[in-house]
C-alpha cells in the first residue's frame, strides 16, 4: 500500500489524499498538443488508487493501452486549505516529483466526445510519485526545476518560473471550489517533451540539483 515518504526514508504522518492536477500550465506543452493557452487553470483529480511509489519497480497494465509520461512538480499539502485561506503556500509541507501518466489515445477520444478524462488519467498506478523533501521556508518554493530522463535520454525540463499559473495562484484557484486536506497532493503541470513509456524502460526524475530518483517500469 502506498504511503507518502520523506526523502530520508521516513514515512510521512499524513494520509495519501486526493491528487489535484493542472493541465496546460506551460505554454510550450499546450502548443505541442495543439491546445489553447488557458486563461484559468484546467483542473482534474486523480483518486488515491492512482498512487505508486516512483522507486524501484513500477507496474503498469499493458491491456489499458499505451502509457504516456508527463513529469511534474508535486506539492504535498500539510494543513487544510479552503476558500478562506489567505496564504495557501504556508500549507505546503513537501515538494517532490511525479508522473501524471496518461493514456493519450484514450484522452484524445474523450476530448473529441467532450467526455471527462478519468478513463485516460485516473487508472490504477497512473500517479508514480517520489519521496518528498520537507518545505520549511517559502524560498524553497521559488526556483524549482524538474528533469526527466527515459533510458538515460533527457526528455523533459520544466521550471516553476515557466508556469502560466504559479503555485500560489494555482492553490487560490483550486481552493475557490475544492478544499484541500492534509495529505493531498497538487501536480503542477507538465512541460513540453511528453511521450510514450515502453516496457522495461529505466526512468529518472530530478528536482533541482538533488539526488535523482530512479525507477524501472514493467508494463504487463
Ligand atoms: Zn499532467
Amino acid at each position: 500500500m502506498y504511503r507518502h515518504q520523506w526523502v530520508n526514508g521516513k514515512q510521512i504522518d499524513l494520509p495519501a489524499g486526493k491528487v489535484v492536477c493542472v493541465g496546460r500550465n506551460y505554454v510550450a506543452h499546450a502548443k505541442e498538443l495543439n491546445n489553447p493557452i488557458p486563461s484559468v487553470p484546467l483542473i482534474f483529480i486523480k483518486p488515491t488508487t492512482t498512487y505508486q511509489a516512483f522507486d524501484g519497480e513500477m507496474m503498469l497494465d499493458a491491456d489499458l493501452g499505451t502509457h504516456h509520461y508527463e513529469a511534474e512538480i508535486a506539492l504535498l499539502i500539510g494543513k487544510k486549505l479552503d476558500k478562506h485561506s489567505s496564504a495557501p503556500l504556508e500549507g505546503v509541507v513537501g515538494i517532490g516529483l511525479a508522473l501524471d501518466l496518461t493514456l493519450r489515445d484514450e484522452q484524445d477520444k474523450l476530448k473529441k466526445l467532450g467526455h471527462p478524462w478519468e478513463r485516460a488519467k485516473a487508472y490504477d498506478g497512473s500517479c508514480p510519485i517520489t519521496a518528498f523533501s520537507p518545505v520549511t521556508s517559502i524560498e524553497q518554493l521559488q526556483n524549482n526545476e524538474v528533469r526527466f530522463w527515459l533510458n538515460d535520454e533527457l526528455k523533459q525540463v520544466g521550471h516553476s518560473q515557466m508556469m502560466i499559473f504559479p503555485y500560489e495562484k494555482l492553490l487560490f484557484e483550486i481552493c475557490r471550489f475544492c478544499t484541500l486536506l492534509p495529505g493531498d497532493v497538487i501536480l503542477t503541470g507538465t512541460p513540453e517533451g511528453v511521450g510514450k513509456l515502453m516496457n522495461n524502460a529505466s526512468l529518472r526524475l530530478q528536482l533541482n540539483d538533488k539526488k535523482p530518483f530512479t525507477a524501472h517500469v514493467s508494463i504487463q
